[in-house]
């Protein structure tokens, strides 16, 4: 059953802290919804209090600045006075706001495109990965359903998931892998899973040189879903995002939800000039939800909130432009022409892995004091595998997946 989700903040009631703490609250449509609620632990001062909310257990979730920390639905119950310290009556002082029209940005659906990203030749290895995919829905519906079974008693939690299928054209063998993300039990499907790796393909190849900037937005949007499953940290140096002339102000807004939609905006550096932010904030109040309340209510997303701050960087006499996925030992880098803009103008862009250091030396001497994320704790994920060997429903660690290297292989 489908749920459709909107947007609360909650002020963390410690009259000293007062963090804004971000609720999805999902409603399942013309379905029965659980009253109920969450004992939540502010992650700023570490507060637990409780807080109504409804669907605790399953289309519903604290999204940031808390954790929580047990549910419950129905009555309030009584033993939750000396587990966690807390009484129903707090319930009534509770500082909850709506927020109207704000909405998480979809999740990106991934189809195959005519703009060919994982090819080798003539070969579009989107097609076929997508055959192979349609073809093994029953099974990958059913592994899903195992793992919820873990899911919901909370034995496992994982964001990412990922389905790797090892499937044969003509008698030669390929693998295709799709990403998903994993916020809640209800993400346990076959929907929106993303291709982000191919074996037997060769993006270098395939992006070197000129393109319109359609083609390159798709060429953008494959490898920020790619990044975003399996890249430590991305840059997005870009000077211009959308246009300034008048009544161009949709389309801009367009863009950005499209980089909200693409980016995992929690380990994104975006790089950009003034003027281009500030477009986005005009964007912003002309869709009814001043920009100012965003900050006020602690919504943006942290790529967009760092810019925010009174140390941000802007540049300003800078127009270079590259998209940059940063892994262990090596960064991935889209370099051209292209700014984030759509339309039929074509632009110049090269695919390229380089060695961290060098990368460094090269493209990002013009950062103040740049040191990439040195965060070296691997991820928990899931997968699953398909192919010769009887199919898997695993946890591991994101780096034992080694996807980095498939694309690579020729
Ligand atoms: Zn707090």
């Amino acid at each position: 059953m489908s749920a459709s989700h909107h947007t609360e903040v909650v002020l963390c009631p410690n009259a000293e802290c007062k963090t804004p703490i971000r609720l999805s609250v999902g409603k399942f449509d013309g379905g029965y919804n659980d009253k109920g609620g969450v004992v939540i632990e502010c992650s700023n001062c570490h507060l637990k209090f409780p807080c109504w909310l409804k669907n605790p257990n399953d289309a519903s979730c604290v999204s940031k600045n808390g954790t929580v920390v047990a549910t419950w639905t129905d009555e309030f119950p009584d033993s939750f006075e000396e587990k966690y310290g807390i009484n129903k009556s707090q319930l009534d002082n509770l500082n909850i706001n709506l927020v109207f029209g704000y909405e998480e940005p979809p999740a990106t659906q991934w189809s195959p495109s005519i703009q060919t990203f994982f090819t080798n030749g003539h070969e579009n290895f989107e097609f076929t990965a997508k055959y192979a995919l349609d073809n093994l829905q029953k099974t990958i519906k059913d592994n899903y359903n195992t793992y919820g079974h873990h899911y919901v008693k909370r034995t496992y939690g994982v964001e990412k998931s990922f389905v790797i299928i090892e499937y044969q054209v003509n008698r030669k063998s390929y693998k295709a892998t799709f990403a998903k993300r994993i916020k809640s039990e209800n993400d346990l499907t076959i929907d929106n899973l993303y291709l982000i790796d191919h074996s037997s393909t060769d993006i270098a190849h395939q992006i070197d040189g000129i393109y319109t900037r359609n083609q390159l937005l798709v060429y953008l949007e494959r490898l920020m879903n790619r990044w975003r499953y399996t890249a430590k940290e991305i840059l997005l140096v870009v000077p211009f995002i959308g246009f300034f002339y008048k009544n161009a102000e949709e389309a801009l807004y367009e863009l950005w939800n499209w980089m909200e939609m693409n980016v995992d905006a929690e380990k994104t550096r975006l790089i950009t000039r003034k003027a281009t932010f500030n477009l986005f904030k005009q964007a912003q109040d002309s869709t009814g939800i001043p920009f100012d309340t965003l900050v006020e209510l602690g919504l943006l997303e942290p790529m967009v909130e760092n810019l925010t701050s009174k140390d941000a960087e802007f540049y300003q006499k800078s127009h270079a432009k590259y998209y940059v996925g940063v892994y262990d030992n090596y960064v991935e880098v889209l370099a051209g022409s292209f700014n984030i803009h759509g339309g039929s103008y074509f632009e110049n862009m090269i695919f390229k892995r380089y060695e961290k250091e060098f990368f460094k030396e090269r493209y990002l001497h013009m950062f103040k004091n740049f040191e990439y994320n040195d965060d070296d704790a691997d991820e928990t994920v899931h997968f699953m595998t398909f192919g010769v060997d009887n199919p898997e429903n695993l946890i591991t660690s994101l780096s034992e997946i080694s996807l980095k290297q498939s694309s690579f292989e020729i």
